[in-house]
């Protein structure tokens, strides 16, 4: 099922409920979903699954990996997809874009400046609807631009 813009999940959280969005919350679901709530850094799957072993030592890779495939098809978390590296998984259900900085590798969320729309900066196909949006930009954040420190051993 293809996610809407959904901005109206993130609000109700009812997590103790036992479902989140329409979806069932096994315990694994729920602490992937918390992880990636509690630091909203855009970790990739491995970063998720060594978070997680910290409160569940029992959960394997193969889990978290399917935890995050379930909640991305729920439309609970948004996979973002860095170039040729390994997926990043956001929380963060609002309409945004991502800015990746090519020298420190961190993710940050974009959104549009209040007064625009993403019809009104796009210039889309006539008459087409956009259900679900996926922007990524890769340059060098304030703090690379600034510091001008190189980092080394990049492979
Ligand atoms: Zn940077
Ligand atoms: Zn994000």
């Amino acid at each position: 099922m293809v996610s809407k813009l959904r901005q109206d999940i993130a609000a109700k959280s009812e997590s103790d409920g036992g479902t989140l969005g329409g979806l069932r919350m096994t315990k694994q679901r729920k602490l992937v979903y918390d992880v990636l709530m509690d630091e909203r850094d855009h970790p990739t799957a491995t970063e998720v699954y060594i978070r997680s072993k910290q409160r569940m030592s029992s959960i394997s890779l193969a889990t978290v990996y399917n935890c995050l495939e379930t909640l991305s098809a729920a439309g609970l978390v948004k996979q973002v997809n860095v170039g040729r590296d390994a997926s990043r998984y956001c929380p963060n259900l609002a309409e945004h874009a991502h800015f990746i900085c090519a020298k420190c590798e961190q993710v940050f969320d974009i959104g549009l400046k209040s007064d625009k729309k993403v019809e009104s900066v796009w210039a889309l196909p006539i008459g087409a609807r956009i259900d679900h949006l996926e922007v990524a930009m890769k340059g060098v954040c304030a703090n690379c631009n600034g510091a001008g420190e190189e980092l080394g051993g990049k492979g």
